[in-house]
């Protein structure tokens, strides 16, 4: 399968469904608080998702449950909502895809509840800067790996590793497009980004160890060595000069 370039028009779709996803993210900001259940958070997603005429990515993808996921402290990605208490000083990453008019979004975000551990701040703050550079690296006519590099770079100068068994990807019509978009890797090598590619990127940094473990669950993964770890998340379009994050808040 090779990258899809996405056509003007198509495009313009995939900026409205982003622009969905950036918005129900910023409502469930709003939203979340001390002592809520992470399903609480889910049925927000749900229910804001539904008033912008827009369906989850994730509900029933290869048997997802939820809409949203949302991971804390030492987990990193696809946590499914439920019983759990958010508590203060948790680092809650939150997940969301979503389908409008067949096309794709997917953006995640963590924040820290209430008044976190300087060590979290710091790896929540260099997860999303992370992100930054990498979407700087997304330029026409550099290499995938570029993007690659200035993330790993950027995350290992701060004392960080880069989780590696999940990556970024391309995205469009389907949420998981060519290529992969792995969070280490060279520059100059790679396919050539090229403007109409849709990409989103997702830096996962942990404290400790790259490696991870899928929980009893089968879903919820997380650090190894039980150290903390951040995610973040953007969909962007390569265009002819810097790129267009499509899920901007
Ligand atoms: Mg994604």
């Amino acid at each position: 399968m090779s990258i899809i370039i996405k056509s003007k028009r198509e495009i313009e779709a995939m900026r409205h469904v982003g622009h969905i996803v950036a918005k129900v993210l910023e409502v469930l900001k709003r939203e979340i608080k001390l002592g809520m259940k992470t399903k609480e958070l889910d049925s927000i997603a749900c229910k804001e998702l539904e008033k912008r005429g827009a369906r989850p990515s994730f509900k029933g993808y290869r048997g997802f449950p939820a809409s949203l996921c949302v991971s804390i402290n030492n987990e990193i990605v696809h946590g499914i909502p439920g019983e759990r208490i958010m508590d203060e000083g948790d680092i809650i990453s939150r997940d969301l895809g979503a389908i409008y008019e067949g096309f794709q979004g997917d953006a995640a975000v963590s924040v820290i509840l209430g008044d976190g551990s300087p060590q979290a701040k710091k790896l929540v703050e260099a997860t999303e800067k992370a992100l930054e550079v990498g979407i700087e690296a997304a330029n026409n006519g550099a290499r995938l790996g570029d993007i690659s590099a200035a993330i790993q770079m950027y995350a290992e100068s701060r004392g960080y590793s880069v989780v590696r068994e999940y990556t970024g990807h391309g995205i469009g019509r389907q949420m998981h497009e060519e290529p992969q978009i792995p969070n280490f890797g060279r520059k100059g090598e790679g396919p050539k980004l090229k403007k109409g590619m849709t990409l989103a990127l997702e830096p996962m940094l942990n404290i400790g160890s790259w490696r991870t473990c899928v929980g009893g669950d089968g879903w919820v993964v997380s650090t190894i060595d039980g150290s903390l770890s951040a995610h973040f998340e953007h969909t962007i379009a390569i265009t002819d000069g810097k790129p267009e994050i499509l899920t901007a808040f």
